[in-house]
């Protein structure tokens, strides 16, 4: 299992940016200011049917986000995600439309356009080179994400996803709704396979949150064939899960490490 080879271009074009504005802090990522760098304005206004939308006409490009958005990492997340389109798709992307749901969809069975704008999103709002030495020798935990988000502004998913890409461990991010497996994203190092089945099982800190629709759920027992294939739900072999359910979407993350060599 693999994470997808086609995020070098975003990334780069990320970086590049970082770069030349000498960005050394998380605090100086003003994406309005530097989507209007680039030549996309950004204006805040009333959407209906979308969260964020991006045109292009004439040679102009503009970038709106709707002025209702509640939390800043959506809004901030929306407009970078709508800005890797403006640089990265100039031939095939005169209109997008994007939804926070939908920006939170890290499925690879989607358009790889919109893969490739959301990893831009990620890398020009938490840079690698401020974020590596900020999860070195760090744990996987939701507690460190949630931190993280925070001082990079962004939401909860893309900083799981900025983790996986950049972290040294063995772990897979599955996002899960009504009980099925809805997708999921292994860091490179990442040597299993999920089982065939989406549904959850009810071992899993998932399935209990699903339950429970209480916030967060940690298990360093959770028997490694309820996830991953090869391996039995009442197997020795155990892998640790952290997971927390988001009320906004109804989708619950799991953060599945392999801790002990199993
Ligand atoms: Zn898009």
């Amino acid at each position: 299992m693999k994470a997808p080879a086609r995020d070098a271009i975003p990334v780069v074009k990320a970086r590049e940016i970082i770069a030349k504005l000498e960005i050394e802090d998380p605090a100086e990522i003003e994406i309005e200011l530097i989507a209007a760098n680039e030549g996309a304005p950004v204006l805040e206004k009333p959407l209906e049917g979308s969260d964020g939308r991006m045109v292009r006409l004439d040679g102009s490009v503009l970038i709106t986000v709707r002025n209702t958005i509640r939390f800043p990492g959506q809004k901030r997340f929306v407009i970078a995600h709508e800005l890797g389109h403006v640089l990265l798709h100039p031939h095939v992307r005169q209109i997008d439309e994007v939804s926070i749901a939908q920006a939170s969809n890290w499925s690879l069975n989607q358009e790889p356009e919109e893969i490739e704008a959301n990893l831009f999103a990620a890398e020009i709002l938490m840079p690698g080179k401020l974020f590596v030495p900020r999860i070195e020798n760090k744990d996987p935990s939701f507690g460190l994400l949630r931190s993280l988000a925070g001082e990079f502004r962004t939401t909860l998913t893309a900083t799981a996803i900025q983790f996986l890409r950049y972290t040294k461990e063995e772990c897979v991010l599955i996002c899960s709704k009504g009980g099925f497996r809805k997708w999921f994203w292994p860091t490179e190092r990442f040597g299993f396979r999920l089982r065939d089945e989406t549904e959850i099982h009810a071992y899993t800190c998932a399935a209990e949150l699903q339950k429970s629709k209480e916030g967060h759920v940690r298990g360093d027992d959770v028997p490694a064939g309820c996830w991953l294939r090869d391996f039995s739900p009442d197997g020795k072999e155990c892998v640790t899960e952290d997971a927390i359910h988001s009320i906004d979407f109804g989708e619950t993350l799991s953060l599945v490490w392999i801790q002990e060599a199993i």
